[in-house]
């Protein structure tokens, strides 16, 4: 018998950041001394107070299904952090809990698509948001950043040329996975404007008024990793880190229209326990339940009791884990601009750099030509042992994403290999 796999997730790609990671880590395993610069998860532990609060779940005999939607102590932990942190008041009724913000993006594009809708995506985007896309009949339309110069920052003109009655959903991502770029308010009410108010697009093709607006899933799941603009003479974590501003905050209509989408795996280093969380219109968060209770059920009892302790625990290992970040940030950025070849805006969020090997693309290693970030990165990985992820997988070629998500030694021992093989092109 010949198996026949649908059409619309025939093509699907396997996630190339976790094809990365997986082949460093199997490396590894055989022996080979890999630095691994391509995680997409913090280094730490779970801290304490939450492991202790998943094991005091299994020994009280917490183990058992919860509501699709989520245990109500997490959804209200959910909403209280909404309230605190970006002054949103959501009630339980839309607030749902996922498997992850990956399975909270994916459950909310699943409510809203229908065969052929275009989700606009900014280029460079997160690995899944187009193959999300895909895998559910619709159209990702990509949106080019501003230049890496200009720090890869919204380019709102490229949204309002892209809109059309066709467009159903935006994904936006602050701070964003590759670049690590912040969006500021400025260019999110200027989003906002296009999308929801006068503002309108510039295309012919939207000027008739719209009987829908296009619905938002932003996705903040680096909200709480943020830093200051590098200053030679301030140190880490000394002056405010840039503010993280969430697109629902910005006016009645825009939070009407948008699902917040965050979690707990970045924050608090639980990218194994899975637990997300999406908040929007009632509606929208009803079909994401319904979708839960009929695939998945509700998430894992003992994670979700464990996710209440990070949310309502002492936030002190947060801002200490930030600062570290912020120097491992100040070190990489340092240390990659002064490599010939090499160009490196700073990030302001996430614990990502996103260099640019555009002026190296063409010399030549040993026999072979390094002809693309592809080619750099396998090169990389195969001779110098340091796995990165080529911006081919974030649409963006002529990069390189290296996660400093690593001990100060290990991004220090990777970015001499890599200086290392920069200096031996010809
Ligand atoms: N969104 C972005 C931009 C990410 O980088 C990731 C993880 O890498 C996720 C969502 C998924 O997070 P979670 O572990 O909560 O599913």
């Amino acid at each position: 018998m010949r198996i026949k796999i649908a059409h619309h997730v025939s093509t699907i790609a396997e996630s190339p950041t976790l094809a990365m990671d997986a082949r460093a880590k199997a490396m590894k395993a055989a022996g080979r001394n890999i630095i691994n610069l391509s995680a997409g998860e913090p280094d730490f532990d779970t801290p304490e107070n939450v492991r202790e609060a998943g094991i005091d779940a299994i020994q009280r005999g917490f183990t058992r299904y919860c509501p699709a939607a989520g245990i109500v102590e997490l959804r209200s932990a959910v909403a209280r952090e909404l309230k605190n942190e970006k002054g949103l008041s959501y009630d339980a009724g839309c607030i749902a809990i996922a498997n992850g913000a990956k399975q909270a993006i994916y459950l909310t594009l699943q409510s809203l698509l229908n065969p052929g809708d275009e989700v606009l995506i900014q280029v460079p985007y997160w690995v899944s948001y187009p193959e999300m896309v895909r895998s559910l009949g619709g159209k990702p339309v990509l949106v080019p950043a501003k230049s890496s110069e200009s720090g890869f920052s919204l380019d709102v003109g490229g949204f309002a040329k892209r809109l059309s009655d066709r467009t159903k959903v935006i994904i936006i991502n602050t701070p964003n996975n590759p670049t690590g770029c912040v969006y500021n308010r400025g260019e999110l009410s200027a989003l906002a404007d296009v999308l929801f108010g006068a503002g309108g697009s510039k295309s012919g093709r939207n000027k008739r008024r719209r009987r829908f607006f296009p619905c938002v899933i932003s996705d903040e799941v680096y909200e709480k990793l943020t830093y200051a603009r590098l200053a030679q003479d301030i140190p880490a974590g000394a002056a405010a880190p840039a503010p993280h501003v969430s697109i629902a905050t910005l006016s009645d209509i825009a939070r009407e229209n948008t699902v917040v989408v965050s979690g707990v795996s970045k924050t608090y280093a639980m990218t194994g326990w899975r637990i997300g969380y999406a908040a929007g219109p009632k509606l929208i968060v009803q079909t994401i339940v319904n979708l839960l209770g009929q695939s998945t059920s509700g998430s894992c009892s003992i994670s979700q009791k464990a996710a209440v302790a990070a949310l309502e625990g002492d936030q002190s290992l947060v801002e200490a884990r930030r600062r570290t970040f912020d120097e491992r940030r100040r070190y990489a950025v340092t240390r990659l601009r002064a490599m010939k070849g090499v160009e490196c805006t700073e990030p302001l969020g996430a614990f990502y750099v996103f260099p640019s090997f555009k002026a190296i693309l063409g010399r030549k290693h040993a026999s072979s030509n390094v002809r693309s970030t592809e080619e750099l990165a396998r090169i990389l990985l195969e001779k110098k042992e340091v796995a990165t992820v080529p911006g081919e997988a974030f649409g963006a070629p002529g990069f390189l994403r290296l996660s400093y998500a690593a001990a100060m030694e290990t991004i220090k021992a990777g970015l001499d290999r890599l200086e290392d093989l920069l200096g031996s092109l010809r």
